[in-house]
């Protein structure tokens, strides 16, 4: 009888997978799918994924070396994680070991034990009080005591930052005995008997109709769309879908953009539940990462909440999946394995037959095209849950007015007018620095990055110029690098010159700026939040990360200084961001008593997409942006792919184009396939980016099984173009951007 062949999955960008020997003494029947192996591979030993057991290899026998060791006595990961892997690897045209890579946690991929590690619970000891009189003196500790007495069940160690606990006090608090540490798997039977931990809300009558039609889809894939308004209550409807879901003995998965797993969203489905929640986003070590991977493998953890590669975390009882802000752009990867979790997510819902939710104030045109179709139940929620009333839209034409740092005369009124009744306001910029360009006014110099066809930031404060798109920074010259002289000016406005004129302009009150410069600092938003939060007037100014997780109850005006950027641009999407986030940062804004304003600064006051969105709403401006989409022949009436080139020196990754072109002709005559087009190629739109040379090659298909043979085919043909070898090449399927 012929030796086993095992067919690995190494990771490698390599689209095949690698035949070895089975090692001394193994038996077939010891072998899964999924087992991981260290094999040698040239001079290297490497971890690799068995996919099959097969009798014959074309690699010669002589050249086949035994694999060195197998690391695993079953498969670490289940069938359906498995299944789930190859879809992707597949559909997105990426290598399979890429993809296991992408896909697993770092230590399992390091050949790391699949095995949990105990995990550490927090407790109050039995008979600890809470007025205790040796904590009068200390703030601190009472209120890690209060937080842990919230929790019955005890407080996982790795949650401990997220509910923003100190260990020092917990440390002291151990001492007095008031608390202790628990080391245990978590005993499921005792969570079960009551997995409330809070009373639920009454759910309002359109969060009851959409509880309940969710609810009769929930013993098979059924796919939702839960567009509700900002603060209308979709949380609390996931909440509920959750508890059902738990009482039937299931697990939820809760995706969510990573701006907003704070330490609120975690605190909510805390307060609310017994349960077991497993965290996995950029901040968790692989040690947690790996625990609560194999805790949710194993049916320990009951919710899993993460970000985007959370999608790929293996559920022994899946129930539920529910994708939050799903229109929002960080759900796609960018780099590597260019996935989307939201629509690997509905994959996954459908491969594992549960029901899923997406939810979200604006969802993006894809979603609701797929509703309209009839593939996803709509559920509208038109009403904020507290009561307070939708802001109200103001299109404040700025043609020929002059701008004060970006900030035009009537805007500064609305804002003062705003302050002065004691109220906050919400200045919204999507464009951080002092101004995007400096200028010499003697000789027409700008400011270009020298490894990019981009001009460079002036960053005031620091002194510098930066490039948002490369890193490059440079001291901020005084004199023109051209012709030397000293009148050098800052053209347009970025956050922080508004910010410094907001000061200037109103002197009396808090200007509070919200950007990646403001807040890389720890917890800096956290305490921004806070004095927002007192509620005494001040401007707060900032950008998209305004738009997202956080409510600004007191702010009654939101100031848009700036929406032409997404009217004008060449990106097909453009429009489609532009309108979510003004309407996200719309939705932070406002409450019961006070209803909100917002104010947009534009030149094109009159163009047909702002006048439906400030007049009808984001559904109004979703369904004209649809149909645009539909005469253009755009995305979700057309499938992208879009393979991106680079190199040092110009003309090589047209080169390398210009043959995956005429090899994608030939396949397409060859497979005789038809309605896809070939765009290009074509110098990408910033053609010099980090010092490479930048072209792309678009595919345009009406239907996607064809595009999806054509690229089966192509991307094995592209691998073997000796061209390619001089370029760095990578395919992304449903692009999101086309840069
Ligand atoms: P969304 O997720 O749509 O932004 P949330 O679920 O966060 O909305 O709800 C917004 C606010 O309304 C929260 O303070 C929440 O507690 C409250 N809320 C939600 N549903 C109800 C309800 N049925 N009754 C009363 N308040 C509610
Ligand atoms: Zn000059
Ligand atoms: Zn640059």
């Amino acid at each position: 009888m012929p030796d086993a062949i095992l067919r690995l999955a190494l990771p490698s960008p390599l689209r095949r997978l690698f035949d070895y020997r089975a090692p001394a003494g193994l038996h077939r029947a010891d072998l899964q799918p999924g087992m991981r192996l260290r094999v040698p591979f040239g001079r290297r030993e490497l971890i690799g994924i068995l996919v099959e057991v097969s009798d014959h290899s074309e690699v010669p026998a002589d050249k086949l070396k035994p694999a060195l060791q197998l690391l695993d006595a079953q498969s670490p990961m289940p069938a359906a994680f498995f299944k789930l892997c190859l879809w992707t690897a597949q559909y997105y045209q990426h290598s399979l070991g890429d993809t296991f890579s992408w896909a697993l946690p770092t230590l399992l991929r390091q050949g790391e034990p699949a095995e949990a590690r105990q995990e550490r619970f927090w407790h109050l000891t039995e008979g600890a009080r809470l007025d205790d009189p040796r904590l009068a003196r200390a703030p601190r500790q009472r209120d890690a005591l209060a937080t842990i007495a919230q929790h019955p069940h005890g407080v996982a160690h790795q949650l401990l930052s997220h509910l923003q606990l100190n260990k020092d006090s917990l440390e002291l608090l151990r001492e007095k005995g008031l608390v202790s540490i628990e080391v245990r798997r978590h005993a499921a039977s005792e969570r079960h008997a009551n997995w409330l931990a809070q009373p639920e809300l009454p759910l309002n009558p359109e969060q009851r109709a959409a509880t309940e039609a969710i609810r009769a889809g929930f013993d098979s894939f059924n796919a939702f769309l839960l567009a509700g308004v900002t603060g209308s209550g979709k949380t609390e409807v996931y909440l509920q879908l959750i508890r059902e879901t738990l009482e039937a003995g299931k697990q939820a998965l809760v995706l969510i953009p990573e701006i907003n797993l704070g330490p609120q969203t975690l605190a909510r489905f805390e307060r609310r539940f017994n349960a077991r929640i497993a965290l996995l986003h950029s901040a968790v070590n692989d040690r947690e990462r790996l625990d609560a991977w194999l805790a949710a493998r194993d049916g320990e953890a009951d919710i899993i909440i993460g970000t985007r590669s959370a999608l790929f975390t293996p559920m022994k009882n899946p129930g539920l999946i529910i994708i939050d802000e799903e229109h929002d752009a960080s759900y796609k990867q960018q780099e590597g394995l260019r996935y989307h979790a939201r629509d690997l997510a509905l994959v996954r819902a459908r491969q594992e037959n549960i029901p899923i939710v997406l939810g979200s104030a604006t969802p993006s045109l894809e979603s609701l095209q797929n509703a309209h179709a009839g593939r996803y139940g709509l559920l509208r929620l038109t009403q904020r849950a507290g009561g307070a009333q939708q802001p109200r839209f103001l299109r404040l034409d700025i043609k020929s007015r002059p701008l004060d740092s970006g900030i035009s005369g009537p805007m500064q009124q609305a804002i003062g007018q705003t302050l002065a009744a004691g109220q906050q306001v919400l200045v919204f910029l999507n464009r951080r620095g002092f101004a995007p360009t400096l200028l010499c006014h003697d000789c027409g110099w700008l400011s270009e990055c020298p490894r990019c066809d981009a001009r460079m930031t002036v960053h005031q404060r620091s002194g510098e110029l930066r490039c948002h798109h490369c890193g490059h920074v440079e001291r901020q010259p005084s004199n023109c690098p051209q012709c030397g002289k000293v009148d050098l000016r800052p053209v347009g406005a970025g956050t922080e010159r508004a910010e410094e004129r907001l000061a200037i302009l109103f002197p009396n009150y808090p200007v509070l700026r919200v950007d990646r410069d403001s807040t890389s600092r720890k917890d800096a938003m956290n305490q921004l939040f806070d004095t927002i939060q007192r509620g005494e007037p001040c401007i707060l100014i900032g950008t998209q990360m305004l738009a997202k997780g956080h409510h600004f109850p007191r702010v009654t005006l939101v100031s848009i200084l700036d929406a032409d950027g997404g009217l004008f641009s060449a990106d097909f999407r453009a429009s489609e961001r532009m309108a979510q986030l003004i309407v996200q940062v719309a939705g932070r804004a406002g409450r019961a008593e006070e209803p909100g304003r917002v104010i947009i600064q534009t030149h094109l006051a009159d163009h047909p997409l702002l006048v439906q969105l400030t007049e009808q709403g984001y559904f109004a401006f979703a369904e004209q942006a649809l149909s645009e989409r539909r005469a253009a022949g755009l995305p979700p009436f057309c499938h992208l792919a879009l393979l991106r080139a680079e190199a040092h020196k110009p003309g090589q990754a047209e080169g390398f184009l210009d043959e995956a072109c005429t090899e994608a002709e030939h396949l397409l005559r060859e497979l005789n396939l038809s309605g896809i087009e070939l765009l290009g190629p074509v110098p990408a739109p910033m053609e010099r980016r980090a010092g490479r040379y930048r072209a792309q090659l678009l595919l345009q298909a009406n239907a996607r099984a064809p595009l999806h043979r054509l690229l089966n085919n192509w991307l094995l043909a592209l691998e073997k173009i000796p061209a390619g070898r001089a370029v760095r090449w990578s395919l992304d399927v449903d692009p999101i951007d086309l840069f």
